[in-house]
């Protein structure tokens, strides 16, 4: 066999992977393309394509969020559940790669009209629900009452997390990503920037769970959050905004637009500051902005914030980039966690999944940092060979290679 081709062969130049793991991980290893038929009313029949994707099981069962989304695509799912690999290996939880989605717009649904293609998707997927093999989540457009949904139909604790708390969801689950990501960025600060969060500036594109947490946590840490966007537009104040203030206003007015200094995303995403974290959407820092970056550091709160191409530009310009598979992987520890819980039947609070998050993230974070600083390559790709390597190794102890 030749040299290997395709996106993971590039990390030969760090580690060799064996060519027949590479044919194993550069593609999905379950792909399921189902059709949703669902009455929600006397008038009203709703039709939505549907995908379940699981990209590698060596390390443990799928997991991944189920996504609702109008224009959502398999490729678009199925690189979701990579990401999914990448940050459960390279955080030690002991889940594989997947992810779900159906392609409805969950702004046009009723309550009602959502639970009910919820359980006709559990109904589409019981046994792989049932048996363990996949084990949802929520993500864009689902959150814990979908959740409930599939608890409901099947009632079986371990088979589904990020739960509401009242149904065995654990607490410290919703602000997980946040906490994750105010840590990422914390330790990064120390190491790459040399200096404590609490002299730090910070702009954050995204006030949804992921932004509006990571705000939050970074404000308590005594972090001077200068700006805060949506997707109507943003807020800045250089003395740092108050963050529980923009929330409120946010409540109130739909945005954080008209809180203080108006902003744009593009003004937002070249802010000179010590911090910047894309918490929003996919591939927002690319070719035509990332030349125009002016923060030290980036923490990618989003998944897939920086397209490749933005990537080799902020690389060749010495902007250090903490990867969304380490950044964003607390929801992912947390998850883990109410799966141990529901599994074990036991109590957990919001401070054990905090110093379960933190100390996760930390592991991971020093073994990147230390694979980055010995070989001179990016975080992105340190991050990535230690979570290759994991699955490497699982691999080979099942005898897949
Ligand atoms: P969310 O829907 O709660 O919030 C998204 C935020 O982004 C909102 O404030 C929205 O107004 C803003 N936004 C949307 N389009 C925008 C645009 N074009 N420009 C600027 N802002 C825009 O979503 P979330 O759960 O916070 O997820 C955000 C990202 O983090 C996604 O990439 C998601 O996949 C990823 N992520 C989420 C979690 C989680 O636990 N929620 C975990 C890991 C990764």
């Amino acid at each position: 066999m030749g040299e290997p081709e395709g996106k993971l062969a590039v990390l030969n130049r760090v580690m060799r992977i064996p060519p027949r793991a590479i044919e194993l991980l550069e593609r999905a290893e379950k792909e399921m393309i189902l059709f949703l038929n669902v009455r929600v009313d006397d008038r009203t029949v709703i039709t939505a394509d549907a995908f379940v994707v699981y990209h590698n099981t060596a390390r443990g069962p799928a997991k991944g969020g189920i996504r609702f989304a109008p224009n959502l695509t398999l490729s678009e799912v199925r690189d979701l559940a990579e990401r999914m690999t990448w940050k459960t290996a390279l955080t030690g939880i002991p889940f594989g790669g997947g992810k779900s989605g159906i392609a409805v717009d969950p702004k046009s649904l009723t309550p009602y009209a959502k639970r009910e293609i919820m359980r006709e998707f559990v109904h589409l997927i019981r046994s792989e629900l049932v048996t363990g093999s996949y084990i949802p989540a929520p993500d864009l457009g689902t959150g814990p009452r979908e959740m409930a949904v599939i608890y409901g139909e099947l009632h079986i604790p371990e088979c589904v997390t990020g739960k509401p708390v009242a149904v065995g969801g654990v607490p410290g689950r919703r602000e997980a990503t946040g906490r994750g990501v105010a840590t990422a960025a914390r330790l990064a600060a120390q190491r790459m920037l040399g200096k404590e969060i609490s002299e730090c500036t910070v702009a954050i594109q995204g006030f949804g769970n992921v932004g509006s947490w990571t705000a939050r946590f970074l404000s308590s840490m005594g972090a001077k959050v200068v700006a805060i966007s949506d997707s109507k537009g943003g807020a800045f104040d250089g003395d740092g905004l108050d963050v529980e203030e923009l929330s409120k206003h946010k409540a109130e007015t739909g945005s954080v637009v008209g809180f203080a200094e108006e902003i744009s995303n593009e003004e937002l995403l070249s802010l000179d500051v010590d911090i910047l974290i894309p918490a929003a959407v996919e591939g927002v820092l690319r070719e035509g902005n990332a030349g125009d970056v002016r923060a030290k550091l980036i923490v990618e709160g989003a998944n897939g914030p920086t397209t490749p191409e933005g990537d080799e530009i902020l690389r060749e310009r010495g902007i250090p980039v903490i990867p969304d598979i380490l950044a964003n992987s607390g929801g992912v520890i947390a998850s883990y966690i109410e799966w141990r819980s529901a599994k074990s039947g036991s109590i957990t609070s919001a401070s054990e999944v905090y110093g379960t998050i933190d100390e996760r993230i930390k592991l991971a974070f020093e073994r990147m940092a230390k694979l980055s600083e010995e070989r001179g390559i990016s975080y992105r790709d340190a991050a990535m060979a230690i979570a290759v390597g994991e699955v490497v190794r699982a691999m080979e102890e099942r005898g897949w290679i």
